[in-house]
Protein backbone atom coordinates (compact mmCIF):
# COMPACT_ATOMS: atom_id res chain seq x y z
CA UNK A 1 0.00 0.00 0.00
CA UNK A 2 1.12 3.83 -1.07
CA UNK A 3 2.04 5.39 2.16
CA UNK A 4 0.54 9.08 2.32
CA UNK A 5 2.57 11.73 1.38
CA UNK A 6 3.53 13.93 4.54
CA UNK A 7 1.69 17.63 4.74
CA UNK A 8 4.66 19.33 3.79
CA UNK A 9 5.23 17.43 0.80
CA UNK A 10 2.17 17.75 -0.82
CA UNK A 11 2.07 19.22 -3.85
CA UNK A 12 -1.04 19.45 -6.01
CA UNK A 13 -4.96 18.53 -4.27
CA UNK A 14 -6.22 17.10 -7.16
CA UNK A 15 -10.23 16.89 -6.80
CA UNK A 16 -12.25 14.39 -8.79
CA UNK A 17 -16.23 14.74 -8.87
CA UNK A 18 -18.82 12.04 -9.32
CA UNK A 19 -19.50 12.23 -12.38
CA UNK A 20 -15.25 12.33 -13.18
CA UNK A 21 -14.63 8.62 -13.07
CA UNK A 22 -12.26 8.68 -16.17
CA UNK A 23 -8.79 7.58 -15.62
CA UNK A 24 -7.30 9.91 -17.98
CA UNK A 25 -9.21 12.93 -16.90
CA UNK A 26 -7.61 15.91 -17.24
CA UNK A 27 -7.13 16.89 -13.72
CA UNK A 28 -5.21 13.59 -13.38
CA UNK A 29 -3.24 13.84 -16.23
CA UNK A 30 0.14 14.86 -14.74
CA UNK A 31 -0.14 13.52 -11.77
CA UNK A 32 2.71 12.73 -9.39
CA UNK A 33 2.49 10.26 -7.73
CA UNK A 34 4.95 10.34 -4.93
CA UNK A 35 3.77 13.96 -3.63
CA UNK A 36 0.10 14.53 -4.97
CA UNK A 37 -2.93 13.64 -3.35
CA UNK A 38 -6.36 12.91 -4.80
CA UNK A 39 -9.81 13.72 -3.08
CA UNK A 40 -13.07 12.54 -3.88
CA UNK A 41 -16.13 12.91 -0.91
CA UNK A 42 -19.85 11.94 -1.30
CA UNK A 43 -21.52 15.42 0.15
CA UNK A 44 -25.31 15.81 0.15
CA UNK A 45 -26.16 19.39 0.48
CA UNK A 46 -29.54 21.18 0.39
CA UNK A 47 -28.66 22.81 -2.81
CA UNK A 48 -31.48 21.39 -5.12
CA UNK A 49 -35.28 21.15 -4.26
CA UNK A 50 -35.25 17.87 -4.46
CA UNK A 51 -33.80 14.71 -3.77
CA UNK A 52 -32.30 12.14 -6.58
CA UNK A 53 -33.42 9.16 -6.91
CA UNK A 54 -32.07 6.39 -4.64
CA UNK A 55 -30.67 4.58 -7.37
CA UNK A 56 -29.23 7.27 -8.74
CA UNK A 57 -27.21 7.81 -5.42
CA UNK A 58 -26.32 4.48 -5.76
CA UNK A 59 -25.12 4.56 -8.90
CA UNK A 60 -22.56 7.44 -7.98
CA UNK A 61 -21.44 6.42 -4.85
CA UNK A 62 -20.68 2.98 -5.75
CA UNK A 63 -18.99 3.92 -9.00
CA UNK A 64 -17.08 6.39 -7.14
CA UNK A 65 -15.90 4.04 -4.34
CA UNK A 66 -14.73 1.47 -7.44
CA UNK A 67 -12.78 4.09 -9.27
CA UNK A 68 -10.82 5.07 -5.76
CA UNK A 69 -9.92 1.79 -5.54
CA UNK A 70 -8.85 1.49 -9.15
CA UNK A 71 -6.68 4.21 -8.26
CA UNK A 72 -4.69 3.31 -5.55
CA UNK A 73 -4.58 0.23 -7.32
CA UNK A 74 -2.34 2.16 -9.74
CA UNK A 75 -0.22 3.69 -7.05
CA UNK A 76 -2.21 7.12 -6.69
CA UNK A 77 -3.04 8.38 -3.17
CA UNK A 78 -6.62 9.02 -2.44
CA UNK A 79 -8.47 10.65 0.18
CA UNK A 80 -11.77 9.52 0.09
CA UNK A 81 -15.03 10.76 2.66
CA UNK A 82 -17.66 9.12 3.06
CA UNK A 83 -20.77 10.28 3.15
CA UNK A 84 -21.44 9.60 6.79
CA UNK A 85 -17.12 10.43 7.65
CA UNK A 86 -17.62 12.55 11.34
CA UNK A 87 -16.80 15.72 9.72
CA UNK A 88 -18.08 15.67 6.38
CA UNK A 89 -19.22 18.89 6.18
CA UNK A 90 -21.87 18.00 2.74
CA UNK A 91 -20.32 20.13 0.49
CA UNK A 92 -17.72 20.34 -1.91
CA UNK A 93 -16.63 23.26 -1.09
CA UNK A 94 -16.21 22.21 3.11
CA UNK A 95 -14.44 19.37 2.32
CA UNK A 96 -11.78 21.06 -0.46
CA UNK A 97 -10.98 23.18 3.08
CA UNK A 98 -10.97 20.59 5.47
CA UNK A 99 -8.44 18.35 2.94
CA UNK A 100 -6.28 21.58 2.53
CA UNK A 101 -5.98 22.00 6.26
CA UNK A 102 -5.31 18.14 6.43
CA UNK A 103 -2.67 17.92 3.67
CA UNK A 104 -1.26 21.17 2.84
CA UNK A 105 -1.10 21.29 -1.21
CA UNK A 106 0.27 24.40 -2.73
CA UNK A 107 -2.19 24.37 -5.57
CA UNK A 108 -5.51 22.07 -6.28
CA UNK A 109 -6.23 20.47 -9.69
CA UNK A 110 -9.61 20.15 -10.86
CA UNK A 111 -12.05 19.02 -14.05
CA UNK A 112 -14.52 21.65 -15.18
CA UNK A 113 -17.77 20.27 -13.53
CA UNK A 114 -20.99 19.52 -15.22
CA UNK A 115 -23.21 22.20 -13.57
CA UNK A 116 -23.00 25.71 -14.16
CA UNK A 117 -23.54 27.02 -10.83
CA UNK A 118 -20.97 24.34 -9.87
CA UNK A 119 -18.47 26.16 -11.70
CA UNK A 120 -19.34 29.49 -10.18
CA UNK A 121 -18.96 28.23 -7.16
CA UNK A 122 -15.59 26.70 -8.09
CA UNK A 123 -14.22 29.68 -9.36
CA UNK A 124 -14.82 31.37 -5.46
CA UNK A 125 -12.79 28.25 -4.14
CA UNK A 126 -9.11 30.28 -4.90
CA UNK A 127 -10.26 33.38 -3.10
CA UNK A 128 -11.66 31.35 0.06
CA UNK A 129 -9.04 28.86 0.38
CA UNK A 130 -6.13 30.87 -0.44
CA UNK A 131 -4.59 28.80 -3.03
CA UNK A 132 -4.23 28.68 -6.60
CA UNK A 133 -6.97 26.73 -8.20
CA UNK A 134 -6.72 25.48 -11.70
CA UNK A 135 -10.03 24.29 -13.44
CA UNK A 136 -8.86 22.45 -16.45
CA UNK A 137 -11.43 21.91 -19.61
CA UNK A 138 -13.02 18.63 -19.90
CA UNK A 139 -12.15 17.43 -22.92
CA UNK A 140 -14.00 13.93 -22.68
CA UNK A 141 -16.44 15.23 -25.29
CA UNK A 142 -15.82 15.08 -29.01
CA UNK A 143 -16.02 18.82 -29.63
CA UNK A 144 -14.66 21.14 -27.48
CA UNK A 145 -16.26 24.89 -26.06
CA UNK A 146 -14.56 26.37 -28.73
CA UNK A 147 -15.30 24.20 -31.77
CA UNK A 148 -19.06 25.16 -30.13
CA UNK A 149 -18.28 28.45 -30.32
CA UNK A 150 -17.01 28.82 -33.51
CA UNK A 151 -19.84 26.88 -34.94
CA UNK A 152 -22.66 28.79 -33.16
CA UNK A 153 -21.46 32.20 -34.39
CA UNK A 154 -23.40 34.18 -36.34
CA UNK A 155 -26.05 31.74 -36.85
CA UNK A 156 -29.17 32.60 -36.69
CA UNK A 157 -30.72 29.62 -35.31
CA UNK A 158 -29.40 26.31 -33.94
CA UNK A 159 -30.44 23.61 -35.85
CA UNK A 160 -29.18 20.15 -34.97
CA UNK A 161 -28.90 19.14 -38.51
CA UNK A 162 -26.23 20.95 -39.39
CA UNK A 163 -24.13 20.72 -36.36
CA UNK A 164 -24.56 17.08 -37.00
CA UNK A 165 -23.02 16.95 -40.41
CA UNK A 166 -20.40 18.98 -39.10
CA UNK A 167 -19.53 16.18 -36.49
CA UNK A 168 -19.66 13.64 -38.90
CA UNK A 169 -16.92 15.37 -41.13
CA UNK A 170 -14.76 16.49 -38.06
CA UNK A 171 -15.01 12.61 -36.57
CA UNK A 172 -15.04 11.07 -39.88
CA UNK A 173 -17.59 8.21 -39.11
CA UNK A 174 -19.40 7.48 -41.83
CA UNK A 175 -18.16 9.19 -43.97
CA UNK A 176 -16.80 8.42 -47.25
CA UNK A 177 -14.45 11.15 -48.44
CA UNK A 178 -16.72 14.71 -48.07
CA UNK A 179 -19.74 12.62 -48.65
CA UNK A 180 -21.68 10.70 -46.04
CA UNK A 181 -21.72 6.28 -46.11
CA UNK A 182 -24.70 5.49 -48.64
CA UNK A 183 -25.21 8.75 -49.84
CA UNK A 184 -27.67 10.02 -47.56
CA UNK A 185 -26.60 11.51 -43.94
CA UNK A 186 -29.96 10.77 -42.03
CA UNK A 187 -31.94 7.58 -41.79
CA UNK A 188 -34.63 8.83 -39.37
CA UNK A 189 -37.35 7.84 -41.45
CA UNK A 190 -36.42 4.44 -41.68
CA UNK A 191 -36.50 4.58 -37.13
CA UNK A 192 -40.72 4.73 -36.75
CA UNK A 193 -41.25 1.29 -36.37
CA UNK A 194 -44.01 0.29 -33.52
CA UNK A 195 -42.70 -3.12 -32.32
CA UNK A 196 -45.12 -6.16 -33.46
CA UNK A 197 -47.16 -7.58 -31.40
CA UNK A 198 -45.83 -10.13 -28.91
CA UNK A 199 -42.44 -9.24 -29.94
CA UNK A 200 -40.09 -9.74 -27.15
CA UNK A 201 -37.02 -7.08 -26.77
CA UNK A 202 -33.74 -8.64 -25.48
CA UNK A 203 -32.84 -8.75 -21.69
CA UNK A 204 -31.14 -5.90 -20.44
CA UNK A 205 -27.73 -6.79 -18.87
CA UNK A 206 -27.99 -6.37 -15.06
CA UNK A 207 -24.86 -6.52 -12.62
CA UNK A 208 -25.48 -8.26 -9.20
CA UNK A 209 -24.19 -5.70 -6.46
CA UNK A 210 -20.60 -7.27 -5.06
CA UNK A 211 -20.06 -6.10 -1.49
CA UNK A 212 -19.04 -2.20 -2.51
CA UNK A 213 -22.22 -1.51 -3.83
CA UNK A 214 -24.15 -3.77 -1.32
CA UNK A 215 -22.54 -1.20 1.97
CA UNK A 216 -23.46 1.52 -0.64
CA UNK A 217 -26.98 0.69 -0.82
CA UNK A 218 -27.76 0.15 2.42
CA UNK A 219 -25.59 3.41 3.55
CA UNK A 220 -28.59 5.15 0.77
CA UNK A 221 -31.60 3.11 2.36
CA UNK A 222 -30.75 4.50 5.70
CA UNK A 223 -29.98 8.48 4.39
CA UNK A 224 -32.29 8.78 1.40
CA UNK A 225 -34.81 5.61 2.18
CA UNK A 226 -37.55 8.30 1.73
CA UNK A 227 -36.55 9.68 -1.98
CA UNK A 228 -38.68 8.76 -5.00
CA UNK A 229 -37.43 5.36 -6.53
CA UNK A 230 -36.17 2.05 -4.78
CA UNK A 231 -33.26 0.32 -4.62
CA UNK A 232 -34.27 -3.35 -5.11
CA UNK A 233 -33.94 -3.58 -8.46
CA UNK A 234 -30.60 -2.00 -9.06
CA UNK A 235 -28.62 -3.37 -11.35
CA UNK A 236 -26.34 -1.18 -12.78
CA UNK A 237 -22.79 -0.95 -14.09
CA UNK A 238 -20.37 0.64 -11.06
CA UNK A 239 -16.92 -0.15 -11.95
CA UNK A 240 -15.26 0.47 -16.09
CA UNK A 241 -14.80 -3.32 -16.62
CA UNK A 242 -18.74 -3.73 -16.02
CA UNK A 243 -20.04 -0.77 -18.20
CA UNK A 244 -17.68 -2.06 -21.13
CA UNK A 245 -19.49 -5.56 -21.37
CA UNK A 246 -22.82 -3.34 -20.94
CA UNK A 247 -21.43 -1.82 -24.25
CA UNK A 248 -20.99 -5.44 -25.64
CA UNK A 249 -24.43 -6.47 -24.90
CA UNK A 250 -26.00 -3.14 -26.80
CA UNK A 251 -23.99 -3.70 -29.29
CA UNK A 252 -24.29 -7.58 -30.11
CA UNK A 253 -27.89 -7.84 -29.29
CA UNK A 254 -29.95 -4.50 -29.55
CA UNK A 255 -28.23 -2.27 -32.06
CA UNK A 256 -29.15 -3.79 -35.24
CA UNK A 257 -32.94 -3.25 -34.36
CA UNK A 258 -31.62 0.17 -32.57
CA UNK A 259 -33.05 2.27 -35.23
CA UNK A 260 -35.99 0.74 -36.64
CA UNK A 261 -37.56 0.43 -32.97
CA UNK A 262 -36.07 3.35 -31.78
CA UNK A 263 -39.72 5.42 -31.25
CA UNK A 264 -41.55 2.39 -29.53
CA UNK A 265 -43.47 2.32 -26.28
CA UNK A 266 -44.21 -1.02 -24.74
CA UNK A 267 -45.63 -2.13 -21.72
CA UNK A 268 -43.33 -4.41 -19.80
CA UNK A 269 -40.26 -3.06 -21.80
CA UNK A 270 -38.64 -0.39 -20.87
CA UNK A 271 -35.60 -0.97 -22.87
CA UNK A 272 -36.45 -1.82 -25.69
CA UNK A 273 -33.49 -1.57 -28.01
CA UNK A 274 -32.00 1.25 -26.19
CA UNK A 275 -28.25 1.81 -25.56
CA UNK A 276 -28.97 2.18 -21.93
CA UNK A 277 -25.22 3.66 -21.47
CA UNK A 278 -26.17 7.20 -20.73
CA UNK A 279 -25.53 6.68 -17.12
CA UNK A 280 -21.83 5.03 -17.85
CA UNK A 281 -21.11 7.99 -20.78
CA UNK A 282 -22.34 10.51 -18.43
CA UNK A 283 -20.19 10.02 -15.50
CA UNK A 284 -16.91 8.85 -17.11
CA UNK A 285 -17.11 5.14 -16.93
CA UNK A 286 -17.52 5.49 -20.96
CA UNK A 287 -16.17 7.54 -23.58
CA UNK A 288 -18.26 8.65 -26.53
CA UNK A 289 -15.70 7.61 -28.81
CA UNK A 290 -15.38 4.33 -27.79
CA UNK A 291 -18.68 3.77 -28.23
CA UNK A 292 -19.05 4.98 -31.39
CA UNK A 293 -16.14 3.11 -32.57
CA UNK A 294 -17.91 -0.26 -31.45
CA UNK A 295 -21.03 1.39 -33.25
CA UNK A 296 -18.68 2.00 -36.71
CA UNK A 297 -16.68 -1.43 -36.50
CA UNK A 298 -20.24 -3.35 -35.70
CA UNK A 299 -21.48 -1.54 -39.66
CA UNK A 300 -18.13 -2.29 -41.00
CA UNK A 301 -18.36 -5.99 -40.04
CA UNK A 302 -21.91 -6.66 -41.38
CA UNK A 303 -23.28 -6.97 -37.84
CA UNK A 304 -25.42 -4.03 -37.59
CA UNK A 305 -26.98 -2.34 -41.04
CA UNK A 306 -26.77 1.25 -41.83
CA UNK A 307 -29.91 2.94 -40.41
CA UNK A 308 -29.27 1.66 -36.87
CA UNK A 309 -25.37 2.49 -36.64
CA UNK A 310 -26.17 6.09 -38.40
CA UNK A 311 -28.99 6.49 -35.75
CA UNK A 312 -26.81 5.62 -32.70
CA UNK A 313 -24.03 7.45 -33.55
CA UNK A 314 -26.23 10.34 -34.56
CA UNK A 315 -27.61 10.40 -30.50
CA UNK A 316 -24.20 10.53 -29.26
CA UNK A 317 -21.68 12.70 -31.43
CA UNK A 318 -24.87 15.34 -32.99
CA UNK A 319 -27.48 15.14 -29.76
CA UNK A 320 -25.39 14.77 -27.24
CA UNK A 321 -22.21 17.12 -28.00
CA UNK A 322 -24.95 19.62 -29.20
CA UNK A 323 -27.02 19.73 -26.37
CA UNK A 324 -23.73 19.92 -24.40
CA UNK A 325 -22.21 22.98 -26.61
CA UNK A 326 -26.15 24.86 -26.04
CA UNK A 327 -25.66 24.68 -22.36
CA UNK A 328 -22.27 26.02 -21.57
CA UNK A 329 -22.71 28.48 -24.95
CA UNK A 330 -25.80 29.64 -23.76
CA UNK A 331 -25.46 29.38 -20.08
CA UNK A 332 -26.52 31.24 -17.50
CA UNK A 333 -29.28 32.97 -19.09
CA UNK A 334 -30.62 30.20 -20.68
CA UNK A 335 -32.54 28.53 -17.87
CA UNK A 336 -34.22 31.86 -16.97
CA UNK A 337 -36.31 32.00 -19.98
CA UNK A 338 -40.40 30.66 -19.76
CA UNK A 339 -41.15 31.50 -23.67
CA UNK A 340 -44.88 30.03 -23.20
CA UNK A 341 -45.77 31.70 -19.68
CA UNK A 342 -46.31 28.28 -18.21
CA UNK A 343 -46.84 28.41 -14.74
CA UNK A 344 -48.86 25.46 -13.29
CA UNK A 345 -47.06 23.60 -10.37
CA UNK A 346 -45.93 19.40 -10.93
CA UNK A 347 -49.00 17.53 -10.49
CA UNK A 348 -48.02 15.10 -7.57
CA UNK A 349 -49.11 12.04 -9.76
CA UNK A 350 -45.08 12.58 -11.50
CA UNK A 351 -43.95 11.65 -7.83
CA UNK A 352 -46.10 8.94 -6.80
CA UNK A 353 -47.23 7.53 -10.29
CA UNK A 354 -50.76 7.51 -9.84
CA UNK A 355 -52.77 8.37 -11.94
CA UNK A 356 -55.45 7.05 -14.49
CA UNK A 357 -53.80 8.69 -17.49
CA UNK A 358 -52.31 4.66 -18.33
CA UNK A 359 -49.34 6.02 -20.44
CA UNK A 360 -48.52 8.45 -17.37
CA UNK A 361 -48.72 5.28 -14.82
CA UNK A 362 -46.19 2.88 -17.21
CA UNK A 363 -43.95 5.74 -18.02
CA UNK A 364 -43.32 7.05 -14.24
CA UNK A 365 -44.04 3.68 -12.69
CA UNK A 366 -40.86 2.34 -14.38
CA UNK A 367 -39.33 5.25 -13.83
CA UNK A 368 -39.56 4.93 -10.11
CA UNK A 369 -38.51 0.94 -10.93
CA UNK A 370 -35.35 1.80 -13.05
CA UNK A 371 -34.51 5.76 -12.61
CA UNK A 372 -34.64 4.98 -16.27
CA UNK A 373 -37.09 5.84 -18.99
CA UNK A 374 -36.50 5.77 -23.10
CA UNK A 375 -35.78 9.00 -25.02
CA UNK A 376 -39.89 8.54 -26.52
CA UNK A 377 -41.13 7.94 -22.80
CA UNK A 378 -39.46 11.14 -21.68
CA UNK A 379 -39.56 13.49 -24.66
CA UNK A 380 -43.67 12.11 -25.78
CA UNK A 381 -45.40 10.86 -22.58
CA UNK A 382 -43.96 12.55 -19.09
CA UNK A 383 -42.22 15.57 -21.42
CA UNK A 384 -45.90 16.29 -23.67
CA UNK A 385 -47.92 15.94 -20.72
CA UNK A 386 -46.20 18.82 -18.98
CA UNK A 387 -45.58 20.88 -22.14
CA UNK A 388 -49.39 20.79 -22.95
CA UNK A 389 -50.64 21.45 -19.17
CA UNK A 390 -48.37 24.11 -18.97
CA UNK A 391 -46.05 22.89 -16.15
CA UNK A 392 -43.83 25.58 -14.84
CA UNK A 393 -40.36 24.74 -16.37
CA UNK A 394 -38.11 24.78 -13.63
CA UNK A 395 -40.75 22.99 -11.97
CA UNK A 396 -40.36 19.80 -14.24
CA UNK A 397 -36.77 20.24 -15.18
CA UNK A 398 -36.36 19.98 -11.00
CA UNK A 399 -38.46 16.71 -11.74
CA UNK A 400 -35.61 15.03 -14.66
CA UNK A 401 -33.01 16.13 -12.65
CA UNK A 402 -33.55 13.91 -9.69
CA UNK A 403 -35.54 11.15 -10.90
CA UNK A 404 -33.11 9.70 -13.95
CA UNK A 405 -29.87 7.88 -13.39
CA UNK A 406 -28.06 9.66 -16.60
CA UNK A 407 -29.39 13.43 -15.35
CA UNK A 408 -26.73 15.71 -14.80
CA UNK A 409 -27.98 19.30 -14.98
CA UNK A 410 -25.24 19.88 -18.72
CA UNK A 411 -27.73 17.18 -20.74
CA UNK A 412 -31.00 17.10 -18.56
CA UNK A 413 -31.77 21.16 -19.03
CA UNK A 414 -31.38 22.04 -22.48
CA UNK A 415 -33.63 18.60 -23.26
CA UNK A 416 -36.25 19.79 -20.70
CA UNK A 417 -36.12 23.35 -21.00
CA UNK A 418 -35.63 22.97 -24.67
CA UNK A 419 -36.63 20.17 -26.36
CA UNK A 420 -39.71 19.43 -24.21
CA UNK A 421 -40.76 22.65 -23.03
CA UNK A 422 -40.40 24.77 -25.83
CA UNK A 423 -39.59 26.94 -22.77
CA UNK A 424 -36.60 28.89 -25.33
CA UNK A 425 -38.73 30.43 -27.59
CA UNK A 426 -36.90 28.17 -30.08
CA UNK A 427 -33.46 27.95 -29.78
CA UNK A 428 -33.20 24.07 -29.44
CA UNK A 429 -36.41 23.17 -31.37
CA UNK A 430 -38.15 24.80 -34.27
CA UNK A 431 -41.47 24.05 -32.54
CA UNK A 432 -42.76 22.40 -29.78
CA UNK A 433 -43.03 18.88 -29.26
CA UNK A 434 -46.68 18.73 -28.95
CA UNK A 435 -48.86 15.59 -29.92
CA UNK A 436 -52.52 14.45 -29.24
CA UNK A 437 -53.38 11.05 -27.75
CA UNK A 438 -53.13 9.91 -31.45
CA UNK A 439 -49.25 9.71 -31.59
CA UNK A 440 -48.87 7.91 -27.92
CA UNK A 441 -51.52 5.29 -29.65
CA UNK A 442 -49.78 4.54 -32.96
CA UNK A 443 -46.21 4.16 -31.36
CA UNK A 444 -47.73 2.09 -27.97
CA UNK A 445 -49.92 -0.42 -26.63
CA UNK A 446 -50.74 1.58 -23.69
CA UNK A 447 -53.74 3.25 -24.89
CA UNK A 448 -55.35 -0.55 -25.02
CA UNK A 449 -55.15 -1.05 -21.32
CA UNK A 450 -56.49 2.69 -20.85
CA UNK A 451 -59.33 4.40 -19.28
CA UNK A 452 -59.71 7.07 -21.76
CA UNK A 453 -60.04 6.77 -25.39
CA UNK A 454 -57.46 8.09 -28.05
CA UNK A 455 -59.95 8.85 -30.64
CA UNK A 456 -62.21 10.98 -28.83
CA UNK A 457 -61.37 14.63 -29.01
CA UNK A 458 -64.11 15.33 -26.38
CA UNK A 459 -66.83 13.97 -24.30
CA UNK A 460 -67.07 11.33 -21.47
CA UNK A 461 -63.73 9.13 -21.41
CA UNK A 462 -62.05 11.49 -24.54
CA UNK A 463 -58.03 10.86 -23.88
CA UNK A 464 -56.66 14.05 -21.63
CA UNK A 465 -54.13 14.43 -24.20
CA UNK A 466 -56.66 15.58 -26.81
CA UNK A 467 -57.99 17.81 -24.49
CA UNK A 468 -54.37 19.19 -23.68
CA UNK A 469 -53.12 19.36 -27.44
CA UNK A 470 -56.04 21.59 -28.60
CA UNK A 471 -56.47 24.14 -25.81
CA UNK A 472 -52.68 24.19 -25.67
CA UNK A 473 -52.84 25.37 -29.32
CA UNK A 474 -55.56 27.96 -28.57
CA UNK A 475 -53.98 28.96 -25.17
CA UNK A 476 -50.70 29.48 -27.37
CA UNK A 477 -52.01 30.97 -30.40
CA UNK A 478 -50.20 34.12 -30.10
CA UNK A 479 -46.98 32.59 -29.77
CA UNK A 480 -46.95 30.03 -32.36
CA UNK A 481 -49.64 30.32 -35.24
CA UNK A 482 -46.83 32.59 -37.05
CA UNK A 483 -44.19 29.46 -37.15
CA UNK A 484 -44.45 28.48 -40.46
CA UNK A 485 -43.68 24.44 -38.69
CA UNK A 486 -46.99 24.75 -37.16
CA UNK A 487 -49.04 25.88 -39.85
CA UNK A 488 -50.31 22.26 -40.32
CA UNK A 489 -51.74 21.87 -36.53
CA UNK A 490 -53.72 25.31 -37.04
CA UNK A 491 -55.00 24.95 -39.66
CA UNK A 492 -56.91 21.67 -37.84
CA UNK A 493 -57.28 23.60 -35.18
CA UNK A 494 -59.34 25.65 -37.38
CA UNK A 495 -61.39 22.89 -38.68
CA UNK A 496 -63.10 22.38 -35.63
CA UNK A 497 -66.65 23.39 -34.93
CA UNK A 498 -67.17 26.23 -32.75
CA UNK A 499 -69.26 24.32 -30.48
CA UNK A 500 -66.62 21.70 -30.19
CA UNK A 501 -64.00 23.93 -29.57
CA UNK A 502 -65.93 25.42 -26.36
CA UNK A 503 -66.59 22.11 -25.35
CA UNK A 504 -62.95 21.06 -25.24
CA UNK A 505 -61.85 24.29 -24.11
CA UNK A 506 -64.37 23.68 -20.86
CA UNK A 507 -62.95 20.39 -20.39
CA UNK A 508 -59.32 20.86 -20.61
CA UNK A 509 -59.79 23.76 -17.88
CA UNK A 510 -62.03 20.90 -15.72
CA UNK A 511 -59.53 18.96 -16.28
CA UNK A 512 -56.33 20.96 -15.22
CA UNK A 513 -58.09 22.29 -12.46
CA UNK A 514 -58.30 18.91 -10.84
CA UNK A 515 -54.45 18.13 -11.68
CA UNK A 516 -53.52 20.41 -8.69
CA UNK A 517 -56.34 18.38 -6.14
CA UNK A 518 -54.42 15.18 -5.85
CA UNK A 519 -56.91 12.41 -3.67
CA UNK A 520 -55.20 12.17 -0.77
CA UNK A 521 -54.35 8.01 -1.10
CA UNK A 522 -52.41 8.97 -4.04
CA UNK A 523 -49.97 11.07 -2.20
CA UNK A 524 -46.71 8.95 -0.50
CA UNK A 525 -44.31 10.71 2.04
CA UNK A 526 -43.25 13.56 0.26
CA UNK A 527 -39.35 13.66 -0.95
CA UNK A 528 -36.51 14.59 0.80
CA UNK A 529 -35.23 18.55 0.60
CA UNK A 530 -31.99 17.10 0.00
CA UNK A 531 -30.16 16.44 -3.24
CA UNK A 532 -26.17 15.31 -3.98
CA UNK A 533 -23.66 18.12 -5.00
CA UNK A 534 -21.26 16.07 -7.11
P1 LIG B 1 -30.28 5.73 -26.54
O1 LIG B 1 -31.66 6.09 -26.91
O2 LIG B 1 -29.91 4.33 -26.82
O3 LIG B 1 -29.26 6.71 -27.24
C1 LIG B 1 -27.86 6.46 -27.27
C2 LIG B 1 -27.09 7.56 -26.58
O4 LIG B 1 -27.26 8.79 -27.27
C3 LIG B 1 -27.49 7.84 -25.16
O5 LIG B 1 -26.84 6.96 -24.27
C4 LIG B 1 -27.10 9.28 -24.96
O6 LIG B 1 -25.77 9.38 -24.51
C5 LIG B 1 -27.17 9.88 -26.35
N1 LIG B 1 -28.37 10.72 -26.51
C6 LIG B 1 -29.48 10.39 -27.21
N2 LIG B 1 -30.34 11.44 -27.22
C7 LIG B 1 -29.77 12.41 -26.47
C8 LIG B 1 -30.17 13.72 -26.11
N3 LIG B 1 -31.32 14.24 -26.50
N4 LIG B 1 -29.35 14.42 -25.32
C9 LIG B 1 -28.16 13.92 -24.92
N5 LIG B 1 -27.73 12.69 -25.25
C10 LIG B 1 -28.52 11.95 -26.03
N6 LIG B 1 -30.01 12.21 -21.52
C11 LIG B 1 -29.08 12.13 -20.56
O7 LIG B 1 -28.02 11.53 -20.76
N7 LIG B 1 -29.27 12.75 -19.35
C12 LIG B 1 -30.41 13.43 -19.07
O8 LIG B 1 -30.56 13.98 -17.98
C13 LIG B 1 -31.41 13.48 -20.06
N8 LIG B 1 -32.58 14.14 -19.81
C14 LIG B 1 -33.54 14.15 -20.77
C15 LIG B 1 -34.72 14.84 -20.49
C16 LIG B 1 -35.71 14.89 -21.44
C17 LIG B 1 -36.97 15.64 -21.15
C18 LIG B 1 -35.53 14.27 -22.69
C19 LIG B 1 -36.59 14.33 -23.74
C20 LIG B 1 -34.35 13.60 -22.97
C21 LIG B 1 -33.34 13.54 -22.03
N9 LIG B 1 -32.13 12.87 -22.27
C22 LIG B 1 -31.18 12.84 -21.30
C23 LIG B 1 -31.84 12.31 -23.60
C24 LIG B 1 -32.21 10.84 -23.77
O9 LIG B 1 -33.54 10.63 -23.40
C25 LIG B 1 -31.29 9.92 -22.98
O10 LIG B 1 -29.95 10.20 -23.30
C26 LIG B 1 -31.54 8.47 -23.32
O11 LIG B 1 -32.87 8.13 -23.04
C27 LIG B 1 -30.58 7.59 -22.55
O12 LIG B 1 -30.86 6.24 -22.71
P2 LIG B 1 -29.97 5.30 -23.65
O13 LIG B 1 -28.56 5.29 -23.22
O14 LIG B 1 -30.68 3.98 -23.68
O15 LIG B 1 -30.08 6.07 -25.00
FE1 LIG C 1 -52.37 8.06 -22.61
FE2 LIG C 1 -54.64 8.94 -23.75
FE3 LIG C 1 -53.58 6.64 -24.51
FE4 LIG C 1 -54.69 6.85 -22.10
S1 LIG C 1 -55.70 7.04 -24.06
S2 LIG C 1 -52.73 5.85 -22.59
S3 LIG C 1 -54.14 8.94 -21.55
S4 LIG C 1 -52.65 8.65 -24.74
Amino acid sequence: MTAPPQPSSVKTLRLVLGDQLTADLSALRDIDRDRDIVLMAEVASASSTVGYHQQKLVLIYAAMRHFAEQLRADGIVVDYVCLDDPGNSQSLGGELERAVARHGPNRIVVTEPGAHRALVAMRGWSTRIGLPVFIRDDDRFLCSHRRFADWAQDRKGFRLEHFYRQMRRDTGYLMDGAEPVGGQWNFDHDNRGALPKGHRPPARLRFEPDAITTAVIALVTRHFGDNFGETEHFGWAVTRRDALEALDHFIAEALPDFGRYQDAMQTGAPFLYHAILSPYLNIGLLSPREVCDAAAAAYAQGAAPLNAVEGFIRQVIGWREYIRGLYWHLMPDYAQTNALGAHRPLPWFYWSGKTALNCLHQAISETRRNGYAHHIQRLMVTGNFALLAGIEPAAIEAWYLAVYVDAYDWVELPNTHGMVMFADGGVLASKPYAASGAYINRMSDYCAACRYDPKRRSGPGACPFNLLYWNFLEVNEGRLRGNARMAMPYKNLDRLAPAERDTIRNEAQAFLEGLTQAPAEAAPSPPRQISMDL
